[in-house]
């Protein structure tokens, strides 16, 4: 039986949803860009909701999913130094690098550490003075004021034996990269509310002056995700782009002005690698010179490798819209969540383990 406000919000969808079937006419593919989207679009059957002719598809917003192979293959390499120990989030562990994985460099005996946080790997440097600890710094707008504030942190307290193998990337300037990719077929940018609170809907606004492609910043309940489809379909039909903000009890137009300063204080943009879009201008974030000291891929001096992808794997069209987890050939077969063969059947926000999880019609 259903809770009465779950009873509530699902009537609220059947009426927004019945809303985008009066509105929608044409065909329309809206990308979800956010991983969290994904999932919460899977877990509430919000595709059930839509139309046929209003389909979604996943975008490159799961942080695990996006890391680039070269950068994999260079965790892989701290884990195997000497007094070194490596803390990273639980995704990170399984993602399959060119040889090895966190995973089997752990059960070889390597020292990695799952954490929660930033500042807990600060703990563990903190407790193990003899020995180097790298914190792996994945994620988006969202994460990285956190790593910047243990970075700060770590700093004033002295701590020496810490440092951050920066992998952070930006949002916006890969929604740029997306649209210039060739075989991008999307009408509509369902953006991303998490990001969206750090860097406010002004972060955005270069990038739809020069696209016009309708946005909709959205929330993660389900009726936050058919708001912003109906957003979507509104303006498509009218042929009216727009820049909007469904997310307004959480996302301004200046976003959290501290937790960017934070994120400013310590990194500046830099060129990034991505997977699937590849080098994108100004998407990432590297130290800035006066933190340079925790910067482990100076301290370490690892070499440049941009890796290679898992043979089969599509992960790189998936993060594009080009293809849906189905059209790998690898889907169901040799890639499941037991036994993944990239990042996107690794990470719980990533568009393959998504379909695996919540879609058993479309298992093979
Ligand atoms: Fe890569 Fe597996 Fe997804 Fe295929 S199903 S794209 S191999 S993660």
């Amino acid at each position: 039986m259903l809770h009465v406000s779950e009873y509530r919000d699902s009537r609220l969808c059947r009426s927004i949803a019945e809303r985008i079937a009066g509105i929608s006419k044409s065909r329309m593919r809206i990308m979800e860009v956010c991983g969290t989207h994904t999932v919460s679009i899977f877990k509430n059957g919000i595709r059930s909701f839509l139309p046929e002719n209003v389909s979604l598809v996943s975008g490159p917003g799961c942080p695990v999913c996006v890391t680039a192979q070269g950068e994999i293959d260079a965790a892989v390499d701290l884990a195997g130094r000497k007094n070194t120990i490596v803390a990273t989030f639980g995704d990170m562990m399984r993602v399959p690098g060119s040889n090895s994985s966190l995973q089997q460099e752990k059960a070889a005996g390597k020292d990695i550490r799952m954490v929660y946080s930033a500042s807990d790997a600060v703990d563990i440097a903190k407790g193990n003075p003899g020995s180097n600890v790298v914190f792996l710094g994945v994620g988006f707008e969202t994460t990285a004021p956190t790593v910047a504030a243990a970075v700060l942190s770590a700093s004033a307290e002295g701590v020496e034996n810490f440092s951050v193998l920066c992998m952070h990337k930006l949002v916006p300037p890969a929604l740029g990269a997306l649209m210039r990719s060739d075989g991008v077929d999307i009408d509509g940018l369902l953006l991303p509310g998490h990001v969206s609170v750090i860097i406010g809907t002004m972060a955005y606004e270069d990038f739809f002056s020069e696209h016009r492609i309708p946005c909709a910043v959205a929330g993660f309940e389900p009726a936050d995700i058919l708001q912003g489809v109906m957003r979507l379909a509104e303006m498509t039909e009218t042929n009216s782009p727009e820049l909007e903000n469904c997310y307004g009890r959480a996302v301004t137009r200046q976003g959290n002005p501290a937790a960017r300063k934070v994120m400013d204080t310590v990194f500046e943009p830099c060129d990034a690698q991505w997977r699937g879009l590849g080098l994108i201008e100004k998407s990432g974030l590297r130290f800035r010179r006066k933190y340079s000291n925790m910067d482990a891929a100076k301290r370490f001096t690892l070499p440049a490798s941009v890796g290679s992808m898992p043979d089969g794997c599509s992960c790189g069209d998936i993060l594009t819209g080009k293809k849906t987890p189905p059209e790998c050939r690898l889907y169901g077969r040799s890639c499941t969540p037991s036994d993944p063969v990239g990042p996107c059947m690794v990470s719980s926000e990533g568009a393959c383990a998504a379909y695996f999880k919540y879609s058993r019609r479309l298992r093979r």
